[in-house]
């Protein structure tokens, strides 16, 4: 591993020879729907997997540590930015191709748009990630789901980047997804899924849309800056229930709140720090494992 005060100095070597496009001091308040976080030194933008894959082989053949950015709606960044290049798949989104009941779709096309474009084919299998605003790629990775829905379970194939460059098309199958987990993605980057879905009246999907639509903006603190739920939930138990029945409903560090309409939602109140959202949740864990012996493991993803 290259020296904390190293690693730009020997990734701006790097990326002087490759085409993918660099955004350098990029302020990730911006990029997180939490709204926390100080500026990535370097980010990659990369619009096709060969320059990529070329990229990271360079990387981690030079010991440069790096990791991923999709739409950035599971993030905790810390207030100095991360210690790592940060490599985004904004790029790599090119719009979904539908042929019969299988979707390709680049990892940085967003969801609730997929969502969409799957119901008006009449297509049917996503629809409960109509809320989920993330990335294929962050997605996947996250195995996102609500409800009985997992986004894994509608995937076919993905093509995956190992951190040495390697690019692989990996058919998944039972244990590629788990709970909130990819075991089947591990640290690779995602760069495109191929979806396998249901035909179904257009009208049927948009119907079950419009009910988890209502049930989320019941249920969910949605229009604050938020990460989604912080904790996974416990084997056979809920964490938000955990939460609420601890009284911790409105627990305040500065200007993050535990969410009053979901216990499991921190909320940034404008202009909170990563300190603040992190002594918090501390907090909470340290509180319900008091309360109830249960320790709860975080969902949400910290970047330091
Ligand atoms: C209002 C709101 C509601 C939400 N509701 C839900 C919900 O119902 N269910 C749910 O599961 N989640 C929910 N979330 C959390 C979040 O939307 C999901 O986890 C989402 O899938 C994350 O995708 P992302 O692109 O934003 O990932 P990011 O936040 O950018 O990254 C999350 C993780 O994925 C990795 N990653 C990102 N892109 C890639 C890639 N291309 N290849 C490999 N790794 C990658 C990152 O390195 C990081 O470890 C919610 C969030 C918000 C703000």
């Amino acid at each position: 591993m290259v020296a904390a005060k190293d690693w730009v100095a020997e990734a701006e070597a790097i990326l002087g020879e490759s085409s993918v496009r660099v955004l350098r001091d990029v302020p990730l308040r911006a990029r997180t729907s939490l709204g926390v976080g100080g500026p990535a030194r370097i980010v990659l933008v990369p619009e096709r997997v060969e320059d990529l894959a070329q990229v990271m082989r360079r990387l981690a053949a030079a010991s440069v540590p790096f990791d991923f950015l999709g739409a950035g709606s599971n993030l905790l960044v810390a207030d100095e930015g991360p210690s790592f290049v940060v490599i985004s798949s904004q790029g790599l989104d090119a719009e979904p191709v539908i042929e019969k009941e299988t979707v390709r779709v680049g990892a940085g096309y967003p969801v609730p748009r997929l969502v969409k474009r799957a119901a008006s084919a009449g297509l049917s299998g996503i629809e409960f990630a109509e809320g989920i605003p993330g990335s294929v790629g962050g997605s996947l990775r996250m195995n996102a789901g609500w409800h009985e829905g997992m986004f894994g379970h509608a995937v076919a194939t993905f093509t995956a980047i190992s951190r040495r460059g390697q690019v692989d098309e990996v058919v998944a199958g039972p244990g590629t997804f788990e709970y909130r987990k990819s075991p089947g993605v591990g640290d690779r980057f995602v760069a495109a899924a191929t979806l396998r879905l249901r035909p179904e009246d257009p009208a049927l999907v948009r119907e079950r849309m419009r009910v988890y639509h209502d049930h989320r903006v019941g249920s969910q603190p949605t229009g604050a800056k938020n990460a989604g739920c912080i904790f996974k939930n416990p084997p056979g138990g809920h964490a938000g229930r955990l939460i609420d029945e601890s009284g911790l409903k409105g627990l305040a560090v500065g200007r993050a709140i535990v969410s009053d309409v979901h216990a499991n939602f921190i909320v940034n109140r404008g202009g909170a720090n990563y300190g603040e959202v992190a002594a918090l949740i501390d907090r909470v864990r340290d509180e319900v494992g008091r309360r109830t012996g249960i320790v709860l493991e975080t969902e949400v993803v910290v970047w330091r």
